[in-house]
């Protein structure tokens, strides 16, 4: 008796956990966890674990990596604002903060792997753009769970761990992320592997969910504003399904916070698509993709194919929340992130320094009153700090590929792979 069942938002029926990232009655669209515990209690462990009453696993995997929050000084008196907490998720020892890998990644490849830890014979596949990657690498690290990894070339110096990878097959391919997803995909064709699913996976996004409950325990109550910069914007939707479950608590308050997502210019599909309130993301909506991507400050928010009108998703999760979709330059995120720095003392990750500059664009559009609980997603960060005190083992790709090699001798690799190490 697992203490959850999954729920399809299509047609409301509730069934078992069989690790499956779909409808077992076909519907397209997501998935939702429900859990027994409608009051949350924390569990004695160090890391994201200690909210498996709301996540998707059987047990735990001993880790510190967890969410911290904090009330900000510094960059909430240089912003003038009274009520800014910071959730940092990376690693920042000082404050409590073990994720090694330096992302909030880790709190989604942390319960995916557990979920499956045991349960199937099969490899479970990850496209990244580096850091899912990375975390990824770095649990299979740590636990010797097998995972393939597909990484854009690019992203290749990315992919390191605190102790050997010995049972990940990193493979990249030159191109950008999108075709890491489109070669990943080709791959999880193979018998043995089966994709982690991103959005559709209910263990990534309750695990991104932590983030926010990391923050409403820490706040005493549900924010009045969430902002995050997103690439799929699967940390919206989670960040909403957790605030449905601390509602539904009861401890926390019971006002919906509105979501505040931004977007890396010029690559900005999300926000053009709702800004003109749309359901469906157009090739119009990033127009010389391959040229955009290549400009923006923060890689891991380029994703060209993000759950957005799906049931459940990014579009349903801004409606539900009353939600405003951003968007920064380069430039502003650079600065912002420097500020973060000066101010708060960890260096951010690009796309947290993206989420500094839409807070401060936002303020300055005066859409949040300077007294409203802010609870601002520091998604990454803390590396400065990690290269000189973690042990850094840089995985090796096991293969190299570019658009043009044969999809056979790919095949041919994955499975010898497989034989040794699955
Ligand atoms: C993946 C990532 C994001 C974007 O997350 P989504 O919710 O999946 O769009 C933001 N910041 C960092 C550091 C990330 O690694
Ligand atoms: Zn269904």
């Amino acid at each position: 008796m697992t203490g959850y069942v999954l729920k399809c938002l299509v047609c409301d029926r509730e069934f078992p956990d069989t690790y499956t990232l779909t409808c077992p009655y076909g519907c397209q669209g997501l998935i939702r966890t429900r859990y027994a515990a409608k009051q949350i209690i924390l569990r004695d462990e160090p890391g994201v674990f200690k909210y498996s009453d709301w996540l998707p696993v059987t047990g735990s995997i001993p880790t510190m990596a967890g969410p911290v929050c904090y009330k900000s000084k510094s960059l909430a008196y240089n912003l003038g604002l009274s009520d800014l907490w910071i959730v940092f998720s990376g690693y920042w020892p000082e404050k409590g903060a073990f994720a090694v890998s330096g992302s909030f990644k880790e709190f989604e490849a942390f319960p995916t792997m557990q979920r499956i830890a045991g349960k199937t014979k099969r490899v479970i596949l990850v496209s990244s753009a580096g850091n899912t990657g990375r975390a990824f690498a770095e649990v299979s690290a740590q636990t010797g769970q097998p995972v393939i990894i597909v990484v854009p070339e690019s992203a290749r110096d990315r992919i390191f761990t605190t102790t050997p990878a010995d049972d990940v097959m990193l493979i990249t391919i030159s191109g950008d992320y999108t075709d890491a997803i489109i070669l990943g995909n080709r791959i999880c064709s193979l018998p043995g592997v089966f994709p982690e699913g991103g959005a559709k996976n209910v263990a990534r996004r309750d695990g991104m969910g932590t983030v926010m409950l990391a923050g409403t325990l820490a706040m005493g109550t549900i924010p009045d504003w969430y902002l995050q910069a997103v690439g799929s914007g699967t940390g919206g939707i989670a960040a909403y399904e957790a605030s449905l479950r601390l509602i539904a608590d009861g401890r926390f308050g019971s006002k919906m916070p509105r979501l505040l997502l931004f977007q890396n210019e010029p690559f900005i599909p999300i926000a053009r698509a709702w800004q003109e309130g749309r359901r469906e993301i157009k090739d119009a909506d990033m127009p010389n993709a391959i040229n955009s991507i290549s400009q923006v400050y923060s890689e891991v928010l380029t994703n060209r194919e993000p759950p957005y009108g799906i049931t459940g998703g990014v579009y349903d999760t801004l409606m539900a929340t009353k939600g405003i979709m951003g968007s920064v330059s380069s430039k502003n995120a650079r600065e912002a992130g420097n500020l973060f720095y000066s101010c708060e003392g960890i260096d951010p990750d690009p796309a947290a320094a993206v989420c500094v500059a839409g807070l401060i664009q936002t303020l300055r559009s005066g859409i949040i009153n300077q007294d409203e609980k802010i609870l601002l997603n520091i998604t990454g960060g803390g590396y400065e700090m990690g290269e000189k005190e973690l042990p850094r083992y840089v995985k090796r790709p096991d293969m190299l590929v570019t658009k043009m090699t044969p999809f056979e001798e790919i095949v041919t690799a994955v499975q010898k792979w497989m034989k040794t190490y699955a």
